[in-house]
């Protein structure tokens, strides 16, 4: 088996650091490519410190993938090398339950099979491993093609940032005529604001970031709403038909529930721990309102969504590191510091 340079972590306290990984030989349904960029998602970060208790370890975060395909297997139809192609969140599912058959993999009834660190049943259930690494070999039915027209650097966090707020705006067939607040500016937020802009919604950014209010306004916001500010939250008070909460960590959503007019919605994309506060039910009853969640979006969705992209000519706003930059990309993480997502360099891998 091919060993492939990558970084990755062995404990929840640890850096990330250089490691060797090894990758499968590519099957006959396989795609092998040449990792370009890699975006850096929370999710790598809550994984990478075991936020959510189930990493397994080594771990090599990476789910916003973009690169160039080298090799295909015999039996490969849709790519040849050369193709500029993508991976995401997922890289396979059971391909026959309910959800699979429907096109919405990410909810198999028997777990999809994350990027990183998943067991993957098809291949003796050894863990996968992640974008942060020079090569990987993945089925041809959950590979991407990329628009030509876009940066491709920029492209890397459409794979979960983009589709994880695409998705939910398209089941919830968010568009014109609606006002849509968009909770949190970060590598989702950014995103939830171009989408929904682009669908013809009103949007509101609302954050804890006064700073970040001339920058939500470029990337599409009619208007900002600092959610610190109760006099500006009540101001708002029954204004939203949709609400995309971004926010990475346990919080009350109460506040924000307010914000919904009758018959309004939140999805919750970030959270994925106990929220804090008790969920105030008199609310949701009295305005028939609903709450939630949505975790990124299937295959031929994705493929649709970076479609729409190439279209429109979205992108990301990225800020590019070095591989050996990831530690302190994650500090600035957790101060809110990013505008709007890291990409990393793969080729900086030594
Ligand atoms: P990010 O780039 O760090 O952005 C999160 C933003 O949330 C921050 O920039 C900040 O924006 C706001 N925020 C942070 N802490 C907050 C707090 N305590 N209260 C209120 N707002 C707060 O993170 P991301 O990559 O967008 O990911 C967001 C979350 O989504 C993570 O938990 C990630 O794991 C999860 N996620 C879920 C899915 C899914 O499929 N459901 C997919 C990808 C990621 P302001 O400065 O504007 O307040
Ligand atoms: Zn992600």
């Amino acid at each position: 088996m091919p060993t492939v340079a990558a970084w990755g972590t062995t404990s929840p306290t640890t850096d990330l650091a250089p490691m060797s990984i090894e990758r499968r030989e590519p099957d006959a349904t396989d795609v092998e490519l040449e990792i370009l960029y890699c975006g850096v998602c929370h999710t790598d970060m809550h994984f990478a410190r075991n936020d959510w208790g189930y990493t397994r370890y080594p771990l090599v975060p990476g789910h916003e993938i973009v690169g160039k395909v080298v090799r295909v297997g015999s039996d490969v139809s849709r790519y040849k090398a050369g193709d500029l192609v993508a991976v995401g969140c997922l890289v396979d599912s059971c391909r026959t339950c309910p959800s699979c058959q429907e096109n919405v993999e990410q909810y198999c009834d028997g777990g999809m099979v994350g990027t990183y660190g998943s067991p993957d049943p098809r291949h003796g259930n050894a863990v996968t491993f992640g974008g942060y690494s020079q090569r990987m070999v993945v089925n041809e039915n959950y590979v991407l093609r990329v628009p030509t027209n876009l940066d491709l650097k920029a492209v890397a966090p459409l794979l979960c940032a983009g589709i994880t707020t695409w998705s939910p705006l398209q089941h919830w067939k968010v568009g014109k005529g609606q006002t849509v607040g968009v909770i949190g500016l970060g590598g989702l937020g950014h995103m939830g604001v171009k989408f929904a802009h682009a669908l013809g919604a009103k949007v509101v950014m609302i954050t804890t970031s006064p700073g970040k209010a001339a920058d939500a306004r470029k990337l599409g916001a009619d208007d900002v709403l600092i959610s610190s500010d109760p006099q500006a939250m009540a101001a708002h008070a029954k204004q939203f038909d949709f609400l995309l909460n971004t926010i990475p960590v346990s919080h009350d959503i109460n506040p924000y529930l307010s914000l919904l007019k009758r018959d309004g919605t939140m999805v919750i994309v970030g959270a994925l721990v106990p929220l804090s506060g008790q969920l105030q039910s008199g609310a949701l009853v009295m305005q028939r309102i609903s709450v939630a969640g949505s975790i990124i979006g299937g295959i031929k969705e994705t493929q649709e969504m970076l479609d729409f992209c190439g279209e429109h000519n979205i992108v990301s706003d990225v800020e590019m590191i070095r591989m050996d930059a990831i530690n302190d990309a994650y500090e600035r993480m957790l101060k809110n510091d990013v505008k709007y997502r890291f990409v990393i360099d793969i080729g900086s891998i030594a």
